[in-house]
């Protein structure tokens, strides 16, 4: 009792300090002064229940007001894929009472990982955010850096890939692209959502060494080379204790190891406590206000384990007056808001919409990406690009060739102005004098019952087969939905939906010219047709241009250059996670540890059916000239590695050289080889360029449990460079001496 009246003391003098109204040359107006005496003027200026309302949102997403002192609210929007509509739930924003909010539509995450294309995810931050201002928003809450740890999480198609390097590189690119615009980038979800099923309440045991060099580095990278300004913690529990909650996470490792300055925000409805939650280092809790009371009284959303409602100014005053909170940790949550706010220009009027929505740039950004996020799986003997005199006559057909998918489901699906089938990306790519034959082949699982009768499916697909047969080569669109494959549940395993296999197998059996494009976001089962069909082409979801770009990529219009992000497994049985997901009594452990994507495959040494880093061209590549220096360096050194790359074919290109590291011998075990550079070079025909890669003791290091940092531990480390991680070209060495 005496130690609460003391610690609330300070708290009454600061209200009487605090009540008068700001002059108008109170310092924080004024733009010229730097942030942090900015931001400590106004703290000074405010009472303890303004500094308690600035934990929680006012609405669905906007942060509060303060009207007596001229603080704005942050107006958000969700990402990663574009700017999505900020009226509600979803339930809200899908239901056609509400109008909608048109935005360009980019690829999937993934999609934008496998481009490898640094400079483009930059750019498509960067158009985004002019988009986010444009709509009079100033943060959006992007980008998704979280692992694809297993081929059925509902979210994989938002992420980066499963590679830590790749996806921070990625995340950066983003968050830079956005943040120069001085829109407030949202690096999400911290940490380890990997899996829908029982999002809310699954606890994961994950060890200190996997979470570091897993989970955590594209974490890491956004707040130390990104400077991101806002992070969202993850609904999940890690370690026994909520992601916004987590002392570990929040405290030791964003703010003290990391040194985090901005804020971080819950994800929507993730939040069980008042006092700890705060003093862990959560910030601002979302959604706030009336929104979230509808919301959260809604049956559903508490079935479905949400928490909210725990950051009002209410409950955190009453904990600081309790003595349970301190009020220290409250004026850390609203300093650091502050901070952003007045980094972000929103203090002068950054909030004002303007600009405008689908500009010549931000179509070439979405156009430029939709091409470069395709992979060609596989394409025997030569059968694409299609063209010229070979193809006459052509069947396209799948339950995904006359839609555009332009994404998966949930939070991330933007709604464009407008999208391009790819039936017609197709059709405009065939030119004359060909033919295009259109047929269904099989519904969309889930989308038209009338026609998912065992008697519908077989004539649908007979149809489509009776095309094959008369034209001179076959497209099959096959994929997901965003009912389908979406944020909120996980897919039930990795097979294609109903109907799609035998589709695929009717058509093959009927013409030898059999291409397969897959719309989904991470890997499907292929195993029932890959032996039967010469050409696969992996399109993810590749936006509102994803139309054109798949029939630019088919007719040789463009060259493909994208390359897995993901290891696609023959089964789901060979994905490292297999047997330790979903968990059981809700609990899951991360048994796989470090192995996992193709760190799993090699230490397991299992064959997967397409590679991580896997990708066909129409040209070919040679690599030579592999030159390490020095060939010993002392701790604290770096190492140069270059190599020529050719294009040895007859069409430009573009090709994704690799670079792994192996350690020879280590006092742990370690992977067999992890990403630790790339490069994307275009060429002509002809042309060779060097690359080079700058290696540090980052790209040498374990992340040691014992010592807990990381450790390059002296001896012989390989350097394998390759167009795929199982497609090593050349091979060199050099030592780390003591
Ligand atoms: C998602 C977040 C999203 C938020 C706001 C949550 O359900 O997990 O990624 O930003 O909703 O829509």
């Amino acid at each position: 009792m005496k130690y609460a009246l003391l610690s609330i003391l300070p708290v009454i003098a600061m209200g009487i300090l605090s009540a008068q109204n700001p002059p108008k040359d109170a310092p924080y107006k004024n733009p010229k002064l730097p942030v942090e005496q900015r931001v400590e003027d106004l703290l000074g200026r405010m009472t303890p229940r303004e500094r308690a309302e600035m934990l929680s949102g006012a609405g669905w997403m906007e942060s509060r007001p303060n009207a007596r002192l001229g603080i704005p609210a942050i107006k958000m929007a969700d990402g990663p894929m574009g700017v999505r509509n900020w009226a509600g739930s979803s339930a809200v924003t899908n239901a056609a009472a509400t109008p909608p909010v048109l935005s360009t539509a980019f690829p999937a995450g993934i999609g934008m990982a496998a481009s490898w294309d640094v400079e483009l995810v930059r750019r498509e931050g960067q158009v985004i955010a002019q988009e986010v201002k444009a709509l009079g928003r100033n943060m959006i809450l992007a980008p998704t850096v979280n692992i694809n740890r297993q081929p059925l999480w509902g979210r994989n198609f938002e992420g980066y890939g499963e590679d830590p390097y790749l996806t921070a590189r990625m995340g950066v690119a983003y968050i830079e692209g956005v943040q120069s615009e001085k829109v407030i980038a949202t690096v999400k979800h911290f940490a380890a959502n990997n899996q829908e099923f029982e999002r809310h309440r699954i606890d994961e045991k994950i060890d200190a060494r996997t979470l570091h060099e897993i989970y955590l580095p594209a974490f890491q990278a956004a707040v130390q080379e990104a400077g991101v300004w806002a992070v969202m913690n993850a609904y999940n529990k890690v370690n026994g204790s909520y992601c916004a909650e987590n002392f570990y996470l929040l405290s030791q490792t964003l703010q003290k190891r990391w040194g985090f300055q901005g804020f971080v925000i819950s994800d929507w409805g993730s939040t069980y406590s008042t006092a700890a939650t705060v003093a862990a280092g959560m910030n601002l809790e979302m959604p706030g206000g009336e929104a979230m009371r509808t919301w959260f009284a809604k049956p559903e959303t508490q079935k479905d384990g949400n928490g909210a409602g725990w950051l009002t100014p209410e409950k955190v005053l009453a904990a600081v007056a309790a003595g349970q909170l301190k009020q220290e940790a409250v004026d850390d949550a609203a300093r650091r808001i502050l901070r952003v706010m007045f980094t972000a220009g929103l203090f002068e009027g950054a909030n004002a919409p303007g600009g405008e929505v689908d500009t010549p740039e931000q179509r070439a950004v979405a156009a430029t990406a939709a091409v470069e996020s395709i992979v060609l799986l596989k394409n025997e003997g030569g059968l694409l690009p299609l063209g010229g005199s070979k193809i006459r006559s052509l069947v396209v057909t799948g339950p995904s060739a006359a839609i555009a998918r332009t994404g998966g489901g949930g939070s991330s699906l933007v709604r464009p102005k407008y999208a391009t089938r790819p039936l017609d990306g197709i059709q405009e790519a065939v030119g004359a004098p060909a033919q295009v034959a259109f047929a269904r082949g099989v519904a969309m699982q889930g989308e038209d019952a009338s026609r998912e009768t065992p008697e519908a499916r077989a004539a649908l697909r007979e149809e489509a087969a009776e095309l094959a047969r008369k034209s001179d080569a076959a497209i099959v669109m096959v994929g997901y939905s965003t009912k389908l494959e979406s944020e909120g549940f996980d897919r039930p395993s990795m097979d294609l939906p109903e109907g799609q296999d035998e589709l695929i197998e009717a058509v093959a059996a009927a013409n030898k010219n059999t291409i397969v494009v897959i719309a989904a976001g991470a890997p499907v089962t292929m195993t029932k047709w890959i032996g039967r069909v010469p050409a696969v082409v992996q399109a993810w979801y590749g936006g509102q241009f994803a139309g054109p770009a798949i029939g630019e990529i088919l007719f040789g219009m463009q060259n493909p250059s994208g390359k897995l992000p993901v290891t696609f497994p023959k089964q789901w049985s060979d994905s490292p996670a297999y047997g330790h997901y979903p968990g059981e009594n809700l609990h899951v452990a991360y048994e796989e540890g470090v192995y996992v994507g193709y760190r799993g495959f090699d230490q397991r040494n299992v064959e997967p059916l397409f590679p991580f880093g896997h990708g066909l061209s129409y040209t070919k590549f040679d690599y030579s000239g592999l030159k390490i220096t020095p060939a010993k360096i002392a701790a604290g050194q770096q190492v140069e590695v270059t190599i020529e790359v050719r294009n040895a074919g007859s069409r430009a290109g573009a090709e994704v050289v690799q670079l792994y590291v192996h350690d020879v011998k280590s006092s742990v075990d370690r992977p067999v080889k992890e990403l630790k550079g790339f490069r994307r070079v275009m060429l002509d025909p002809g042309e060779a360029r060097n690359v080079s890669f700058t290696l540090d003791k980052s790209a040498l290091s374990f992340y040691s449990a014992a010592k807990d940092e990381w450790v390059a531990e002296p001896g012989a480390f390989e350097v394998w460079i390759g167009a795929s991680s199982r497609d090593i070209r050349l091979k060199g060495a050099f030592e780390l001496t003591r």
